[in-house]
């Protein structure tokens, strides 16, 4: 079973496979929400509104990871995985850096996005992959 495809999450891979970023917003008092839920933390409406995003960020974080996971054989090493603060909504998402630069990123970069995949064992798992802002 793939859990993408049930959880409260699904419309956020949904919209990744279709090749956009939607994320969740409480119809009632439009908070942004993340994770995903079925009930706002705030006001406690479970009306939810998924609304498309574009793909800008700024570096909340990052790591770059030197030696190989399990199912990670398609990554070449070393790769630069990055907490991304979704501009205008303040929901972070885990995403991987394109640049294969030796520079380290800096925390508040502004970055853009693009969708992918990464290949995790016999999965092909939709990710976005960020790039340094022009
Ligand atoms: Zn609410």
């Amino acid at each position: 079973m793939n859990h993408r495809l049930d959880g409260a999450d699904a419309p956020y891979w949904q919209s990744l496979e279709a090749g956009q970023l939607q994320l969740p917003r409480c119809a009632s008092c439009r908070r942004w929400l993340w994770p995903a839920g079925h009930r706002c933390s705030t006001c406690g409406s479970i009306g939810m509104v998924w609304e498309e995003r574009p793909l800008r960020a700024t570096v909340y974080s990052w790591t770059r990871t030197w030696h190989r996971f399990a199912l990670t054989e398609a990554l070449d090493l070393p790769y630069v995985s990055i907490v991304a603060e979704i501009e205008d909504c303040g929901i972070r998402l885990m995403g991987r850096m394109d640049d294969p630069s030796p520079d380290d990123p800096a925390i508040g970069e502004a970055v853009v996005g693009r969708i992918d995949r990464t290949r995790v064992g016999d999965d092909a798992i939709p990710t976005i992959i960020w790039s340094r802002a022009a």
